[in-house]
């Protein structure tokens, strides 16, 4: 279940998918695996609430998303198999998909930088 991160050109999970209409789950035997796979490594915190401490996201949740996928590369997205059994019909699906998901990005980025200016001003 190896995967090379450097090589992937796509973002990996944000907290924001889970809320995104649009989102694809992996199969339950998949989560398993990924899980299986957080618990037994060194970056996993053996302690409530259980994250990851290098990517900070709660397990339980990130690895279900399908393009989550491990910021070291222990485990990979679920994306191409997602493609393959056509959730998305065509391209122009695809890319109206990826455009929420930036605009989405986009919005988090501009609340962020606006936050941090009215903590600058303060
Ligand atoms: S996502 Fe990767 S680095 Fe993080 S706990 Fe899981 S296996 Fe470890």
């Amino acid at each position: 279940m190896e995967f090379d991160v450097e090589k992937y050109e796509k973002r990996n999970a944000m907290p924001w998918d889970l809320v995104y209409p649009g989102k694809h789950y992996v199969p339950d035997e998949v989560f398993k695996e990924r899980y299986k796979i957080c618990s037994g490594c060194e970056f996993f915190t053996k302690k409530a609430p259980r994250i990851c401490k290098k990517c900070h996201c709660w397990m339980k949740l990130k690895a279900t998303l399908g393009i989550a996928y491990c910021p070291v590369g222990k485990w990979g997205p679920y994306e191409e198999e997602l493609l393959e059994r056509k959730w998305f019909k065509n391209q122009e699906e695809q890319d109206l998909s990826d455009k929420a998901i930036r605009t989405m990005q986009d919005a988090a980025v501009a609340s962020k930088e606006e936050e941090n200016k009215k903590q600058e001003n303060s």
